[in-house]
C-alpha cells in the first residue's frame, strides 16, 4: 500500500560495502516507507543477500560508505542483535540449524528480548506457549516442530516456514525476507506467502528478496528493484517482475555494462581535466 504521506522505516543512501576486501555493494538506495512491499530481483551473484545481511549486521561484510536510517536513527551503528530488538528481521536464504537448542525456548527468548523492547511484559512459559501455539497458524506448522531443535533436520520448506513464524512472533517493523521461496513447492510456497501477507500491514514494510516472478504471484508488491552489480538499477511496480520474467536479465547486463563504461569514461575525464599540479 503506498501512501506518500506514511513515515519512513529505512532509508538507504549510497550504500557501497565489501567482502574480503572485495566490493559488493557499489551505492544502493532504497526507501521503504510504513505499508509498502518492495521486491529486489535481480540475477544470482548480484548482491542481494550481501544487501540483507549488511542491513541486518554481519559481522565478514564491511560497510565502506553510504548510509542506512532506521526510523531516522543510524541503523549502522547498532550490533546485531540491538537491530533485531527495535524491530528489523532477516529471513535466512540459509536458515542455520542450531542443534541441541529447542525452538520454543529459542522462539520464547527472541520474543521477550523483542517485547521488552516495545515495553510488553516478558511471558513466562506457559503465557508463550498460548502465544506460539497461535501464530503457528499462520503457518500451518506442526506443533511438534516446538520441541524439536532449532532447524535441526527440517526440510527446506520447514526451515522456510520456521522462519515466518519467527517474524510472526517478534512482530518486526521491517522485514527482510531472503529468497523466501526457493525451494519451496507450491503448496508451501502458498502458505509462506499467505503467512507474509498476513503480517504485512500499514505499520510495517516488506523486502522481499526472490529472483521468481511466482512469489509475486502470491505477494504484491507496490514497488519491484532490478538489482545488477551491486546497485538497483531499476525501479518499477509490479510490472517490472512480469517484463523480467518475459525477456529474463540478458538487458540487464547491457545496461549495467554501459552503466559502468560510462563511469569509468566521467573518472578518466576528470582525471584528465585535473592540472598536473593537483594529479601530483
Ligand atoms: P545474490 O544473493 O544476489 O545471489 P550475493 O550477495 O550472495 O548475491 O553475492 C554477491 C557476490 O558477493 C558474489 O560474487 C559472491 O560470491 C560474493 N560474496 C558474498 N558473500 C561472500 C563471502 N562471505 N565471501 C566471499 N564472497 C562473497
Ligand atoms: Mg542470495
Amino acid at each position: 500500500m503506498i501512501r506518500p504521506d506514511a513515515p519512513v522505516l529505512l532509508e538507504i543512501c549510497d550504500l557501497r560495502a565489501s567482502v574480503e576486501e572485495q566490493p559488493i555493494l557499489k551505492g544502493v538506495n532504497l526507501t521503504l516507507r510504513a505499508g509498502e512491499i518492495h521486491a529486489v530481483m535481480g540475477r544470482n551473484g548480484s548482491g542481494k543477500s550481501t544487501l540483507s545481511k549488511v542491513l541486518a549486521g554481519h559481522p565478514a561484510y564491511r560497510v565502506t560508505g553510504g548510509s542506512v536510517l532506521y526510523r531516522g536513527d543510524d541503523l549502522l551503528a547498532l550490533q546485531p542483535e540491538q537491530r533485531a530488538r527495535i524491530g528489523l528481521f532477516l529471513g535466512f536464504q540459509y536458515p542455520v540449524e542450531i542443534p541441541g537448542v529447542s525452538n520454543l525456548e529459542f522462539l520464547r527468548v527472541a520474543t521477550n528480548a523483542r517485547r521488552l523492547e516495545q515495553g510488553l511484559e516478558e511471558l513466562d512459559t506457559f503465557a508463550f506457549e498460548d502465544l506460539v501455539r497461535e501464530r503457528l497458524q499462520v503457518v500451518q506448522m506442526d506443533p511438534a516442530f516446538l520441541e524439536r531443535s532449532v532447524n535441526e533436520g527440517f526440510s527446506g520448506g520447514e526451515k522456510k516456514r520456521n522462519e515466518i513464524l519467527q517474524m510472526a512472533l517478534l512482530e518486526p517493523l521491517v522485514a527482510i525476507l531472503d529468497e523466501t521461496d526457493s525451494g519451496l513447492d507450491i503448496d508451501a510456497l502458498r502458505i509462506v506467502a499467505g503467512g507474509v501477507n498476513q503480517l504485512a500491514s500499514a505499520d510495517n514494510a516488506t523486502l522481499l528478496i526472490t529472483h521468481y516472478q511466482r512469489l509475486l504471484d502470491v505477494i504484491t508488491p507496490d514497488y519491484v528493484h532490478v538489482m545488477a552489480a551491486g546497485r538497483i538499477l531499476r525501479t518499477g511496480g509490479k510490472e517490472l517482475a512480469l517484463e523480467l520474467e518475459e525477456r529474463g536479465y540478458d538487458w540487464v547486463d547491457v545496461e549495467i555494462e554501459r552503466l559502468e563504461a560510462a563511469e569509468l569514461e566521467a573518472l578518466a575525464a576528470a582525471q584528465g581535466s585535473r592540472t598536473p599540479a593537483e594529479v601530483g
